[in-house]
């Protein structure tokens, strides 16, 4: 069987691998040696990708050196997880949802990863003991009407070690809802077969939730495991990061959604980047962004349009961003900043 991860440049395919630079080679380099987040991209996704520094699938897995620049704004835990965790693992912030993380790894690193520190460990799935304490926890909180399955990436586990977790769930609370959240239907779609597509439909009430930035990570292997999902009555929703030089264009967002549309699936979540380190070099400034969604509303169908939003950083949770969601603005000690309002009336910062 041909290697389905590449983990060093050298192994990129043709002409991929002549268009890594002395630059970038160098700075991979530094990666491994420094414990940040290493190089790893699947075969197929790193096939999707044109050898071209601006190209929006290449940007998406290739480090860059910018990720080297010190952000003032950089948080290690950018959405505040340690601040709601429940259990090791397990993470309670809105009432009536929980988030575990289940998977260790990842079929590729994403430089844009807002659990980048997380990811940058090698983690294992999660065992038998390490989920005791969640089932005891779900148990005792029946407000907990939904648990996202997310990680790393929860398909990276086999079918029967992801039987035994759902098992293990549907047993403790029998009407949970389980989210599985996965880029592997993107990055490895082999890895979504009618049998895993079987077992999700023996423990519904179960729903997906995908992550797609561009229309070109719609390639046709991925079309037929995802139409294969609807087909079998599991619902597909698709979260979509913001991403500059990469989709932070209305047309681009367009297609992407209507594409999903044709497919079944239904666009969810933009997301404003999180202030992940190393990271910056992505962020869509806030006001672009809100100027983009307006435009992308006037040229998709409602049914095509994600919400636009935001995790504040430090764990004040999601918001939906709109015009008017800039309460006002302040110079901190790192840069300007917009104060934008949270759930419970405080204002929080995020930079301009
Ligand atoms: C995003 C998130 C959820 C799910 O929120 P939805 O708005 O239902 O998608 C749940 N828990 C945590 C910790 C989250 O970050």
């Amino acid at each position: 069987m041909s290697q389905v991860f590449i983990t060093s440049w050298k192994e990129l395919p043709e002409p991929l691998v002549s268009s890594v630079d002395a630059q970038e080679a160098a700075f991979i380099e530094t990666l491994n040696a420094s414990g940040g987040l290493p190089f790893m991209v699947s075969a197929h996704f790193a096939a999707l990708a044109k050898p071209d520094k601006t190209d929006p699938i290449r940007q998406q897995f290739m480090p860059y050196p910018a990720e080297g620049v010190p952000d003032p704004f950089a948080l290690a835990d950018p959405l505040g997880e340690a601040k709601h965790q429940a259990a090791p693992r397990l993470v309670h912030q809105y009432r009536d949802r929980a988030l575990l993380l289940a998977g260790g790894s990842c079929a590729g690193y994403c430089r844009y990863c807002f659990r980048r520190v997380w990811m940058s460990r090698p983690q294992h799935f999660i065992s038998g003991e390490e989920l005791l304490p969640v089932l005891v926890y779900l148990k005792g909180h029946p407000e907990i009407r939904e648990i996202l399955i997310s990680g790393g990436d929860p398909l990276m586990a086999e079918d029967g070690t992801l039987a035994t977790l759902f098992q293990s769930l549907r047993i403790a609370r029998p009407g949970l809802l389980l989210r599985i959240c996965t880029r592997l239907p993107i990055t490895q779609p082999s890895r979504l077969t009618l049998e895993t597509v079987r077992l999700f439909r023996a423990y519904r009430p179960l729903r997906m939730v995908i992550q797609s930035n561009h229309p070109r990570e719609l390639a046709a292997g991925t079309q037929e495991a995802l139409r294969t999902c609807v087909d079998q009555g599991i619902p597909v929703h698709v979260q979509t990061v913001l991403l500059r030089g990469i989709n932070d264009d209305a047309q681009v967002l367009a297609a992407l959604f209507r594409e999903c549309l044709q497919l079944g699936l239904s666009p969810y979540y933009l997301f404003q980047l999180d202030l992940a380190p190393g990271t910056a070099h992505f962020r869509v400034p806030l006001k672009t962004g809100l100027a983009l969604y307006e435009e992308l509303k006037r040229h998709i169908s409602g049914l095509g349009l994600p919400v636009y939003a935001l995790d504040l950083p430090g764990g004040g949770g999601k918001i939906p961003l709109h015009q008017g969601v800039i309460a006002g603005e302040q110079v901190d000690s790192q840069g300007l900043v917009y104060l934008l309002q949270g759930p419970e009336g405080k204002l929080w910062p995020y930079p301009a």
